[in-house]
């Protein structure tokens, strides 16, 4: 295990290079600090996608992991929600200016004074941050969250991006139990967490898919239904049924038109898909014709993290994930690139 200050970390070191072990320092301590020892990080489609430049260059060596599952070992003057040898997690949002009108109604995720994301991100000092990669994490208390005890560490990792981003829009979405008809777009990490969540609050769910492939594993992971949406007699038998889209991944051929034919009037399609190409234009009466409402959504603020937790721990919300060893992370991210998780990797320390 790394000194005080610093971490043992698997970094990238340069576009298309293995992760590499190495030792970093930590951000300054302050007040605001907690220090965590990481014994689980999950793998997010985005600490791939920055490894790989997709977003923009990155600024080497960079430590990924936003999905951080840990103990408490160290906590500042300042620090009020949770204690030495607390089990705590920390998500994609390490921290927030907390003066703005954002951060003062309690929409940190959506701050306007400079959100510091978990890694590829700078703190007010000048430190950079490092993610979960790692042996160890420091970072602000206020996107540090305690793990309910009925929620395993492994579980409670990739709860903290892959989680939220589909709870916080799920649960801002006025889900009538018994009436709303949710689709999922995409079921992979983000639409597995989808699935369960829209369930949990008591909709009817359809997996979107593209193809057959995902046909039985959504109905095992609890789906009511399920549109290929190459498929004619699909798309007909769900024309004007859906209340909700919850967009969590489309390809570059995305049409709008064939995803607002599946929606009732007044429907909801929500994105939290990030991809690194424009969405298509779309016909204007295509829009207009059924009161169309589109939002996206990132990540979710605190107290929808706080939210969630209690949410997964009433209704055994579970994310199906399979673990590696931290020190084989190389291979998980090979093994991610070929599109096999099913649904989400968790390293574990
Ligand atoms: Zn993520
Ligand atoms: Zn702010």
């Amino acid at each position: 295990m790394s000194a005080e200050n610093t971490t043992t970390a698997w970094a990238g070191v340069a576009n298309g290079k293995p992760l590499t072990k190495m030792e970093l320092t930590l951000k300054q301590w302050d007040d605001d600090s907690v220090n965590l020892d990481v014994t689980h990080c999950g793998i997010c489609g985005s600490d791939v996608h920055t490894l790989d430049e997709g977003w923009g260059p990155t600024d080497f060596p960079c430590v990924v992991g936003h999905e951080i599952a840990g103990v408490v070992t160290k906590v500042g003057k300042n620090v009020t929600n949770v204690k030495v040898g607390d089990r705590a997690g920390v998500g994609a949002q390490s921290g927030a200016c907390h003066k703005c009108e954002m951060c003062l109604d309690g929409q940190e995720n959506v701050c306007q004074g400079g959100i510091v994301y978990t890694y590829s991100s700078k703190w007010p000092s000048g430190d950079k941050s490092l993610g979960g990669y790692a042996d160890k994490w420091r970072g602000d208390y206020r996107f540090v969250f305690k793990i309910p005890d009925n929620i395993t560490n492994e579980i409670a990792a990739t709860f903290f991006c892959a989680g939220i981003t589909t709870f916080a829009p799920l649960s801002r979405a006025n889900i009538i139990p018994g009436k709303s008809v949710v689709g999922i777009m995409g079921i992979g990490g983000l639409g597995h967490f989808g699935v369960q969540f829209a369930k949990g609050m008591g909709a009817k769910v359809v997996a979107i898919s593209q193809s057959e492939r995902k046909r039985d594993v959504a109905k095992e992971l609890g789906c009511d239904d399920y549109i290929n949406a190459q498929n004619k007699e699909d798309m007909e038998k769900h024309d004007s049924t859906l209340t909700h889209i919850l967009c969590t991944g489309n390809g570059p051929d995305f049409q709008w038109r064939t995803y607002f034919a599946l929606m009732k009037p007044n429907g909801h399609f929500i994105n939290v898909s990030a991809p690194d190409w424009d969405f298509p234009g779309m016909n204007a009466f295509d829009l207009l014709s059924k009161q169309i409402h589109i939002s996206g959504s990132g990540i979710g603020a605190p107290k929808e993290m706080e939210k969630m937790l209690q949410f997964a721990a009433d209704k055994n919300i579970k994310p199906w994930i399979q673990k590696y060893k931290m020190d084989d992370v190389n291979q998980a991210i090979k093994d991610f690139r070929a599109g096999k998780p099913r649904f989400r990797y968790v390293l574990v320390n």
